[in-house]
């Protein structure tokens, strides 16, 4: 059997996509030595409520990683009615190309909400996890919840990258008290959040 491509998945609501996201996803690529890595915004969660409209998310992804080379966009979980479920994405990806890898791409919040997913034992055998530090977690709580999952089959790359304090919660609480963003989102995504006057009226 020939070897199979390596290929990140990298998913959110990327509301709004962000500079955590855009290196966590270009040091999953680097490290891990990923041919592509697939930014896959979430259609209608049901565990986030209040979201922005599909288009201008999938729009925000879209600007934020044309100019990276093996960043591509992906609508799989966009164009699905409904809830999405990452393991039945998986399990979609799978059918379709069963020889590659897929590396699911988190932050080390992920760690320690997936379990709680639907089917993580299926995800965790279709999907290696690729793991980056965030938020409050130390590298000890990390390890040990690492630990816990390999313990029930996942496979789990850390990665080594510094720790980024950027959220997408945050930015919209800075964009609605009129706080510059500017250094936590690229560019064109700044200027888009600008001009389509996106989260003034956030909650
Ligand atoms: P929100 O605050 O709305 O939850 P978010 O910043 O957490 O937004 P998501 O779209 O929820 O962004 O996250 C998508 C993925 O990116 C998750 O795996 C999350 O852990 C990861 N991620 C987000 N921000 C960072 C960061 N600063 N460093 C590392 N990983 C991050
Ligand atoms: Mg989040």
């Amino acid at each position: 059997m020939k070897n199979g491509r390596r290929i990140g998945i990298m998913g959110g609501t990327f509301n709004p996509i962000h500079n955590g996201h855009l290196l966590l996803a270009a040091k999953a690529q680097e490290q891990v030595f990923l041919e592509q890595v697939l930014f896959m915004p979430s259609g209608n969660s049901y565990m986030k409520r209040n979201v922005l409209e599909t288009q201008k998310r999938v729009d925000m992804v879209s600007l934020a990683i044309k100019n990276h080379p093996g960043f591509e966009l992906s609508l799989i979980e966009t164009r699905k009615s409904g809830n999405t479920y990452t393991c039945e994405t998986l399990n979609y990806l799978k059918a379709a190309n069963p020889n590659t890898q897929y590396y699911f791409i988190v932050g080390a919040d992920i760690l320690f909400q997936i379990e709680q997913w639907r089917h993580p034992e299926q995800i965790f055998q279709m999907a290696v996890l690729v793991c980056a530090v965030r938020d409050d977690y130390d590298i000890d709580a990390i390890q040990e919840k690492g630990n816990a999952l390999a313990a029930s089959g996942a496979n789990i790359i850390y990665l080594n990258m510094p720790k980024l304090d950027i959220s997408s919660t945050d930015i919209r609480a800075k964009v609605k008290s009129g706080i510059p963003i500017s250094k936590l989102v690229p560019p064109e995504v700044a200027h888009y959040i600008e001009q389509e006057h996106l989260y003034y009226e956030e909650d």
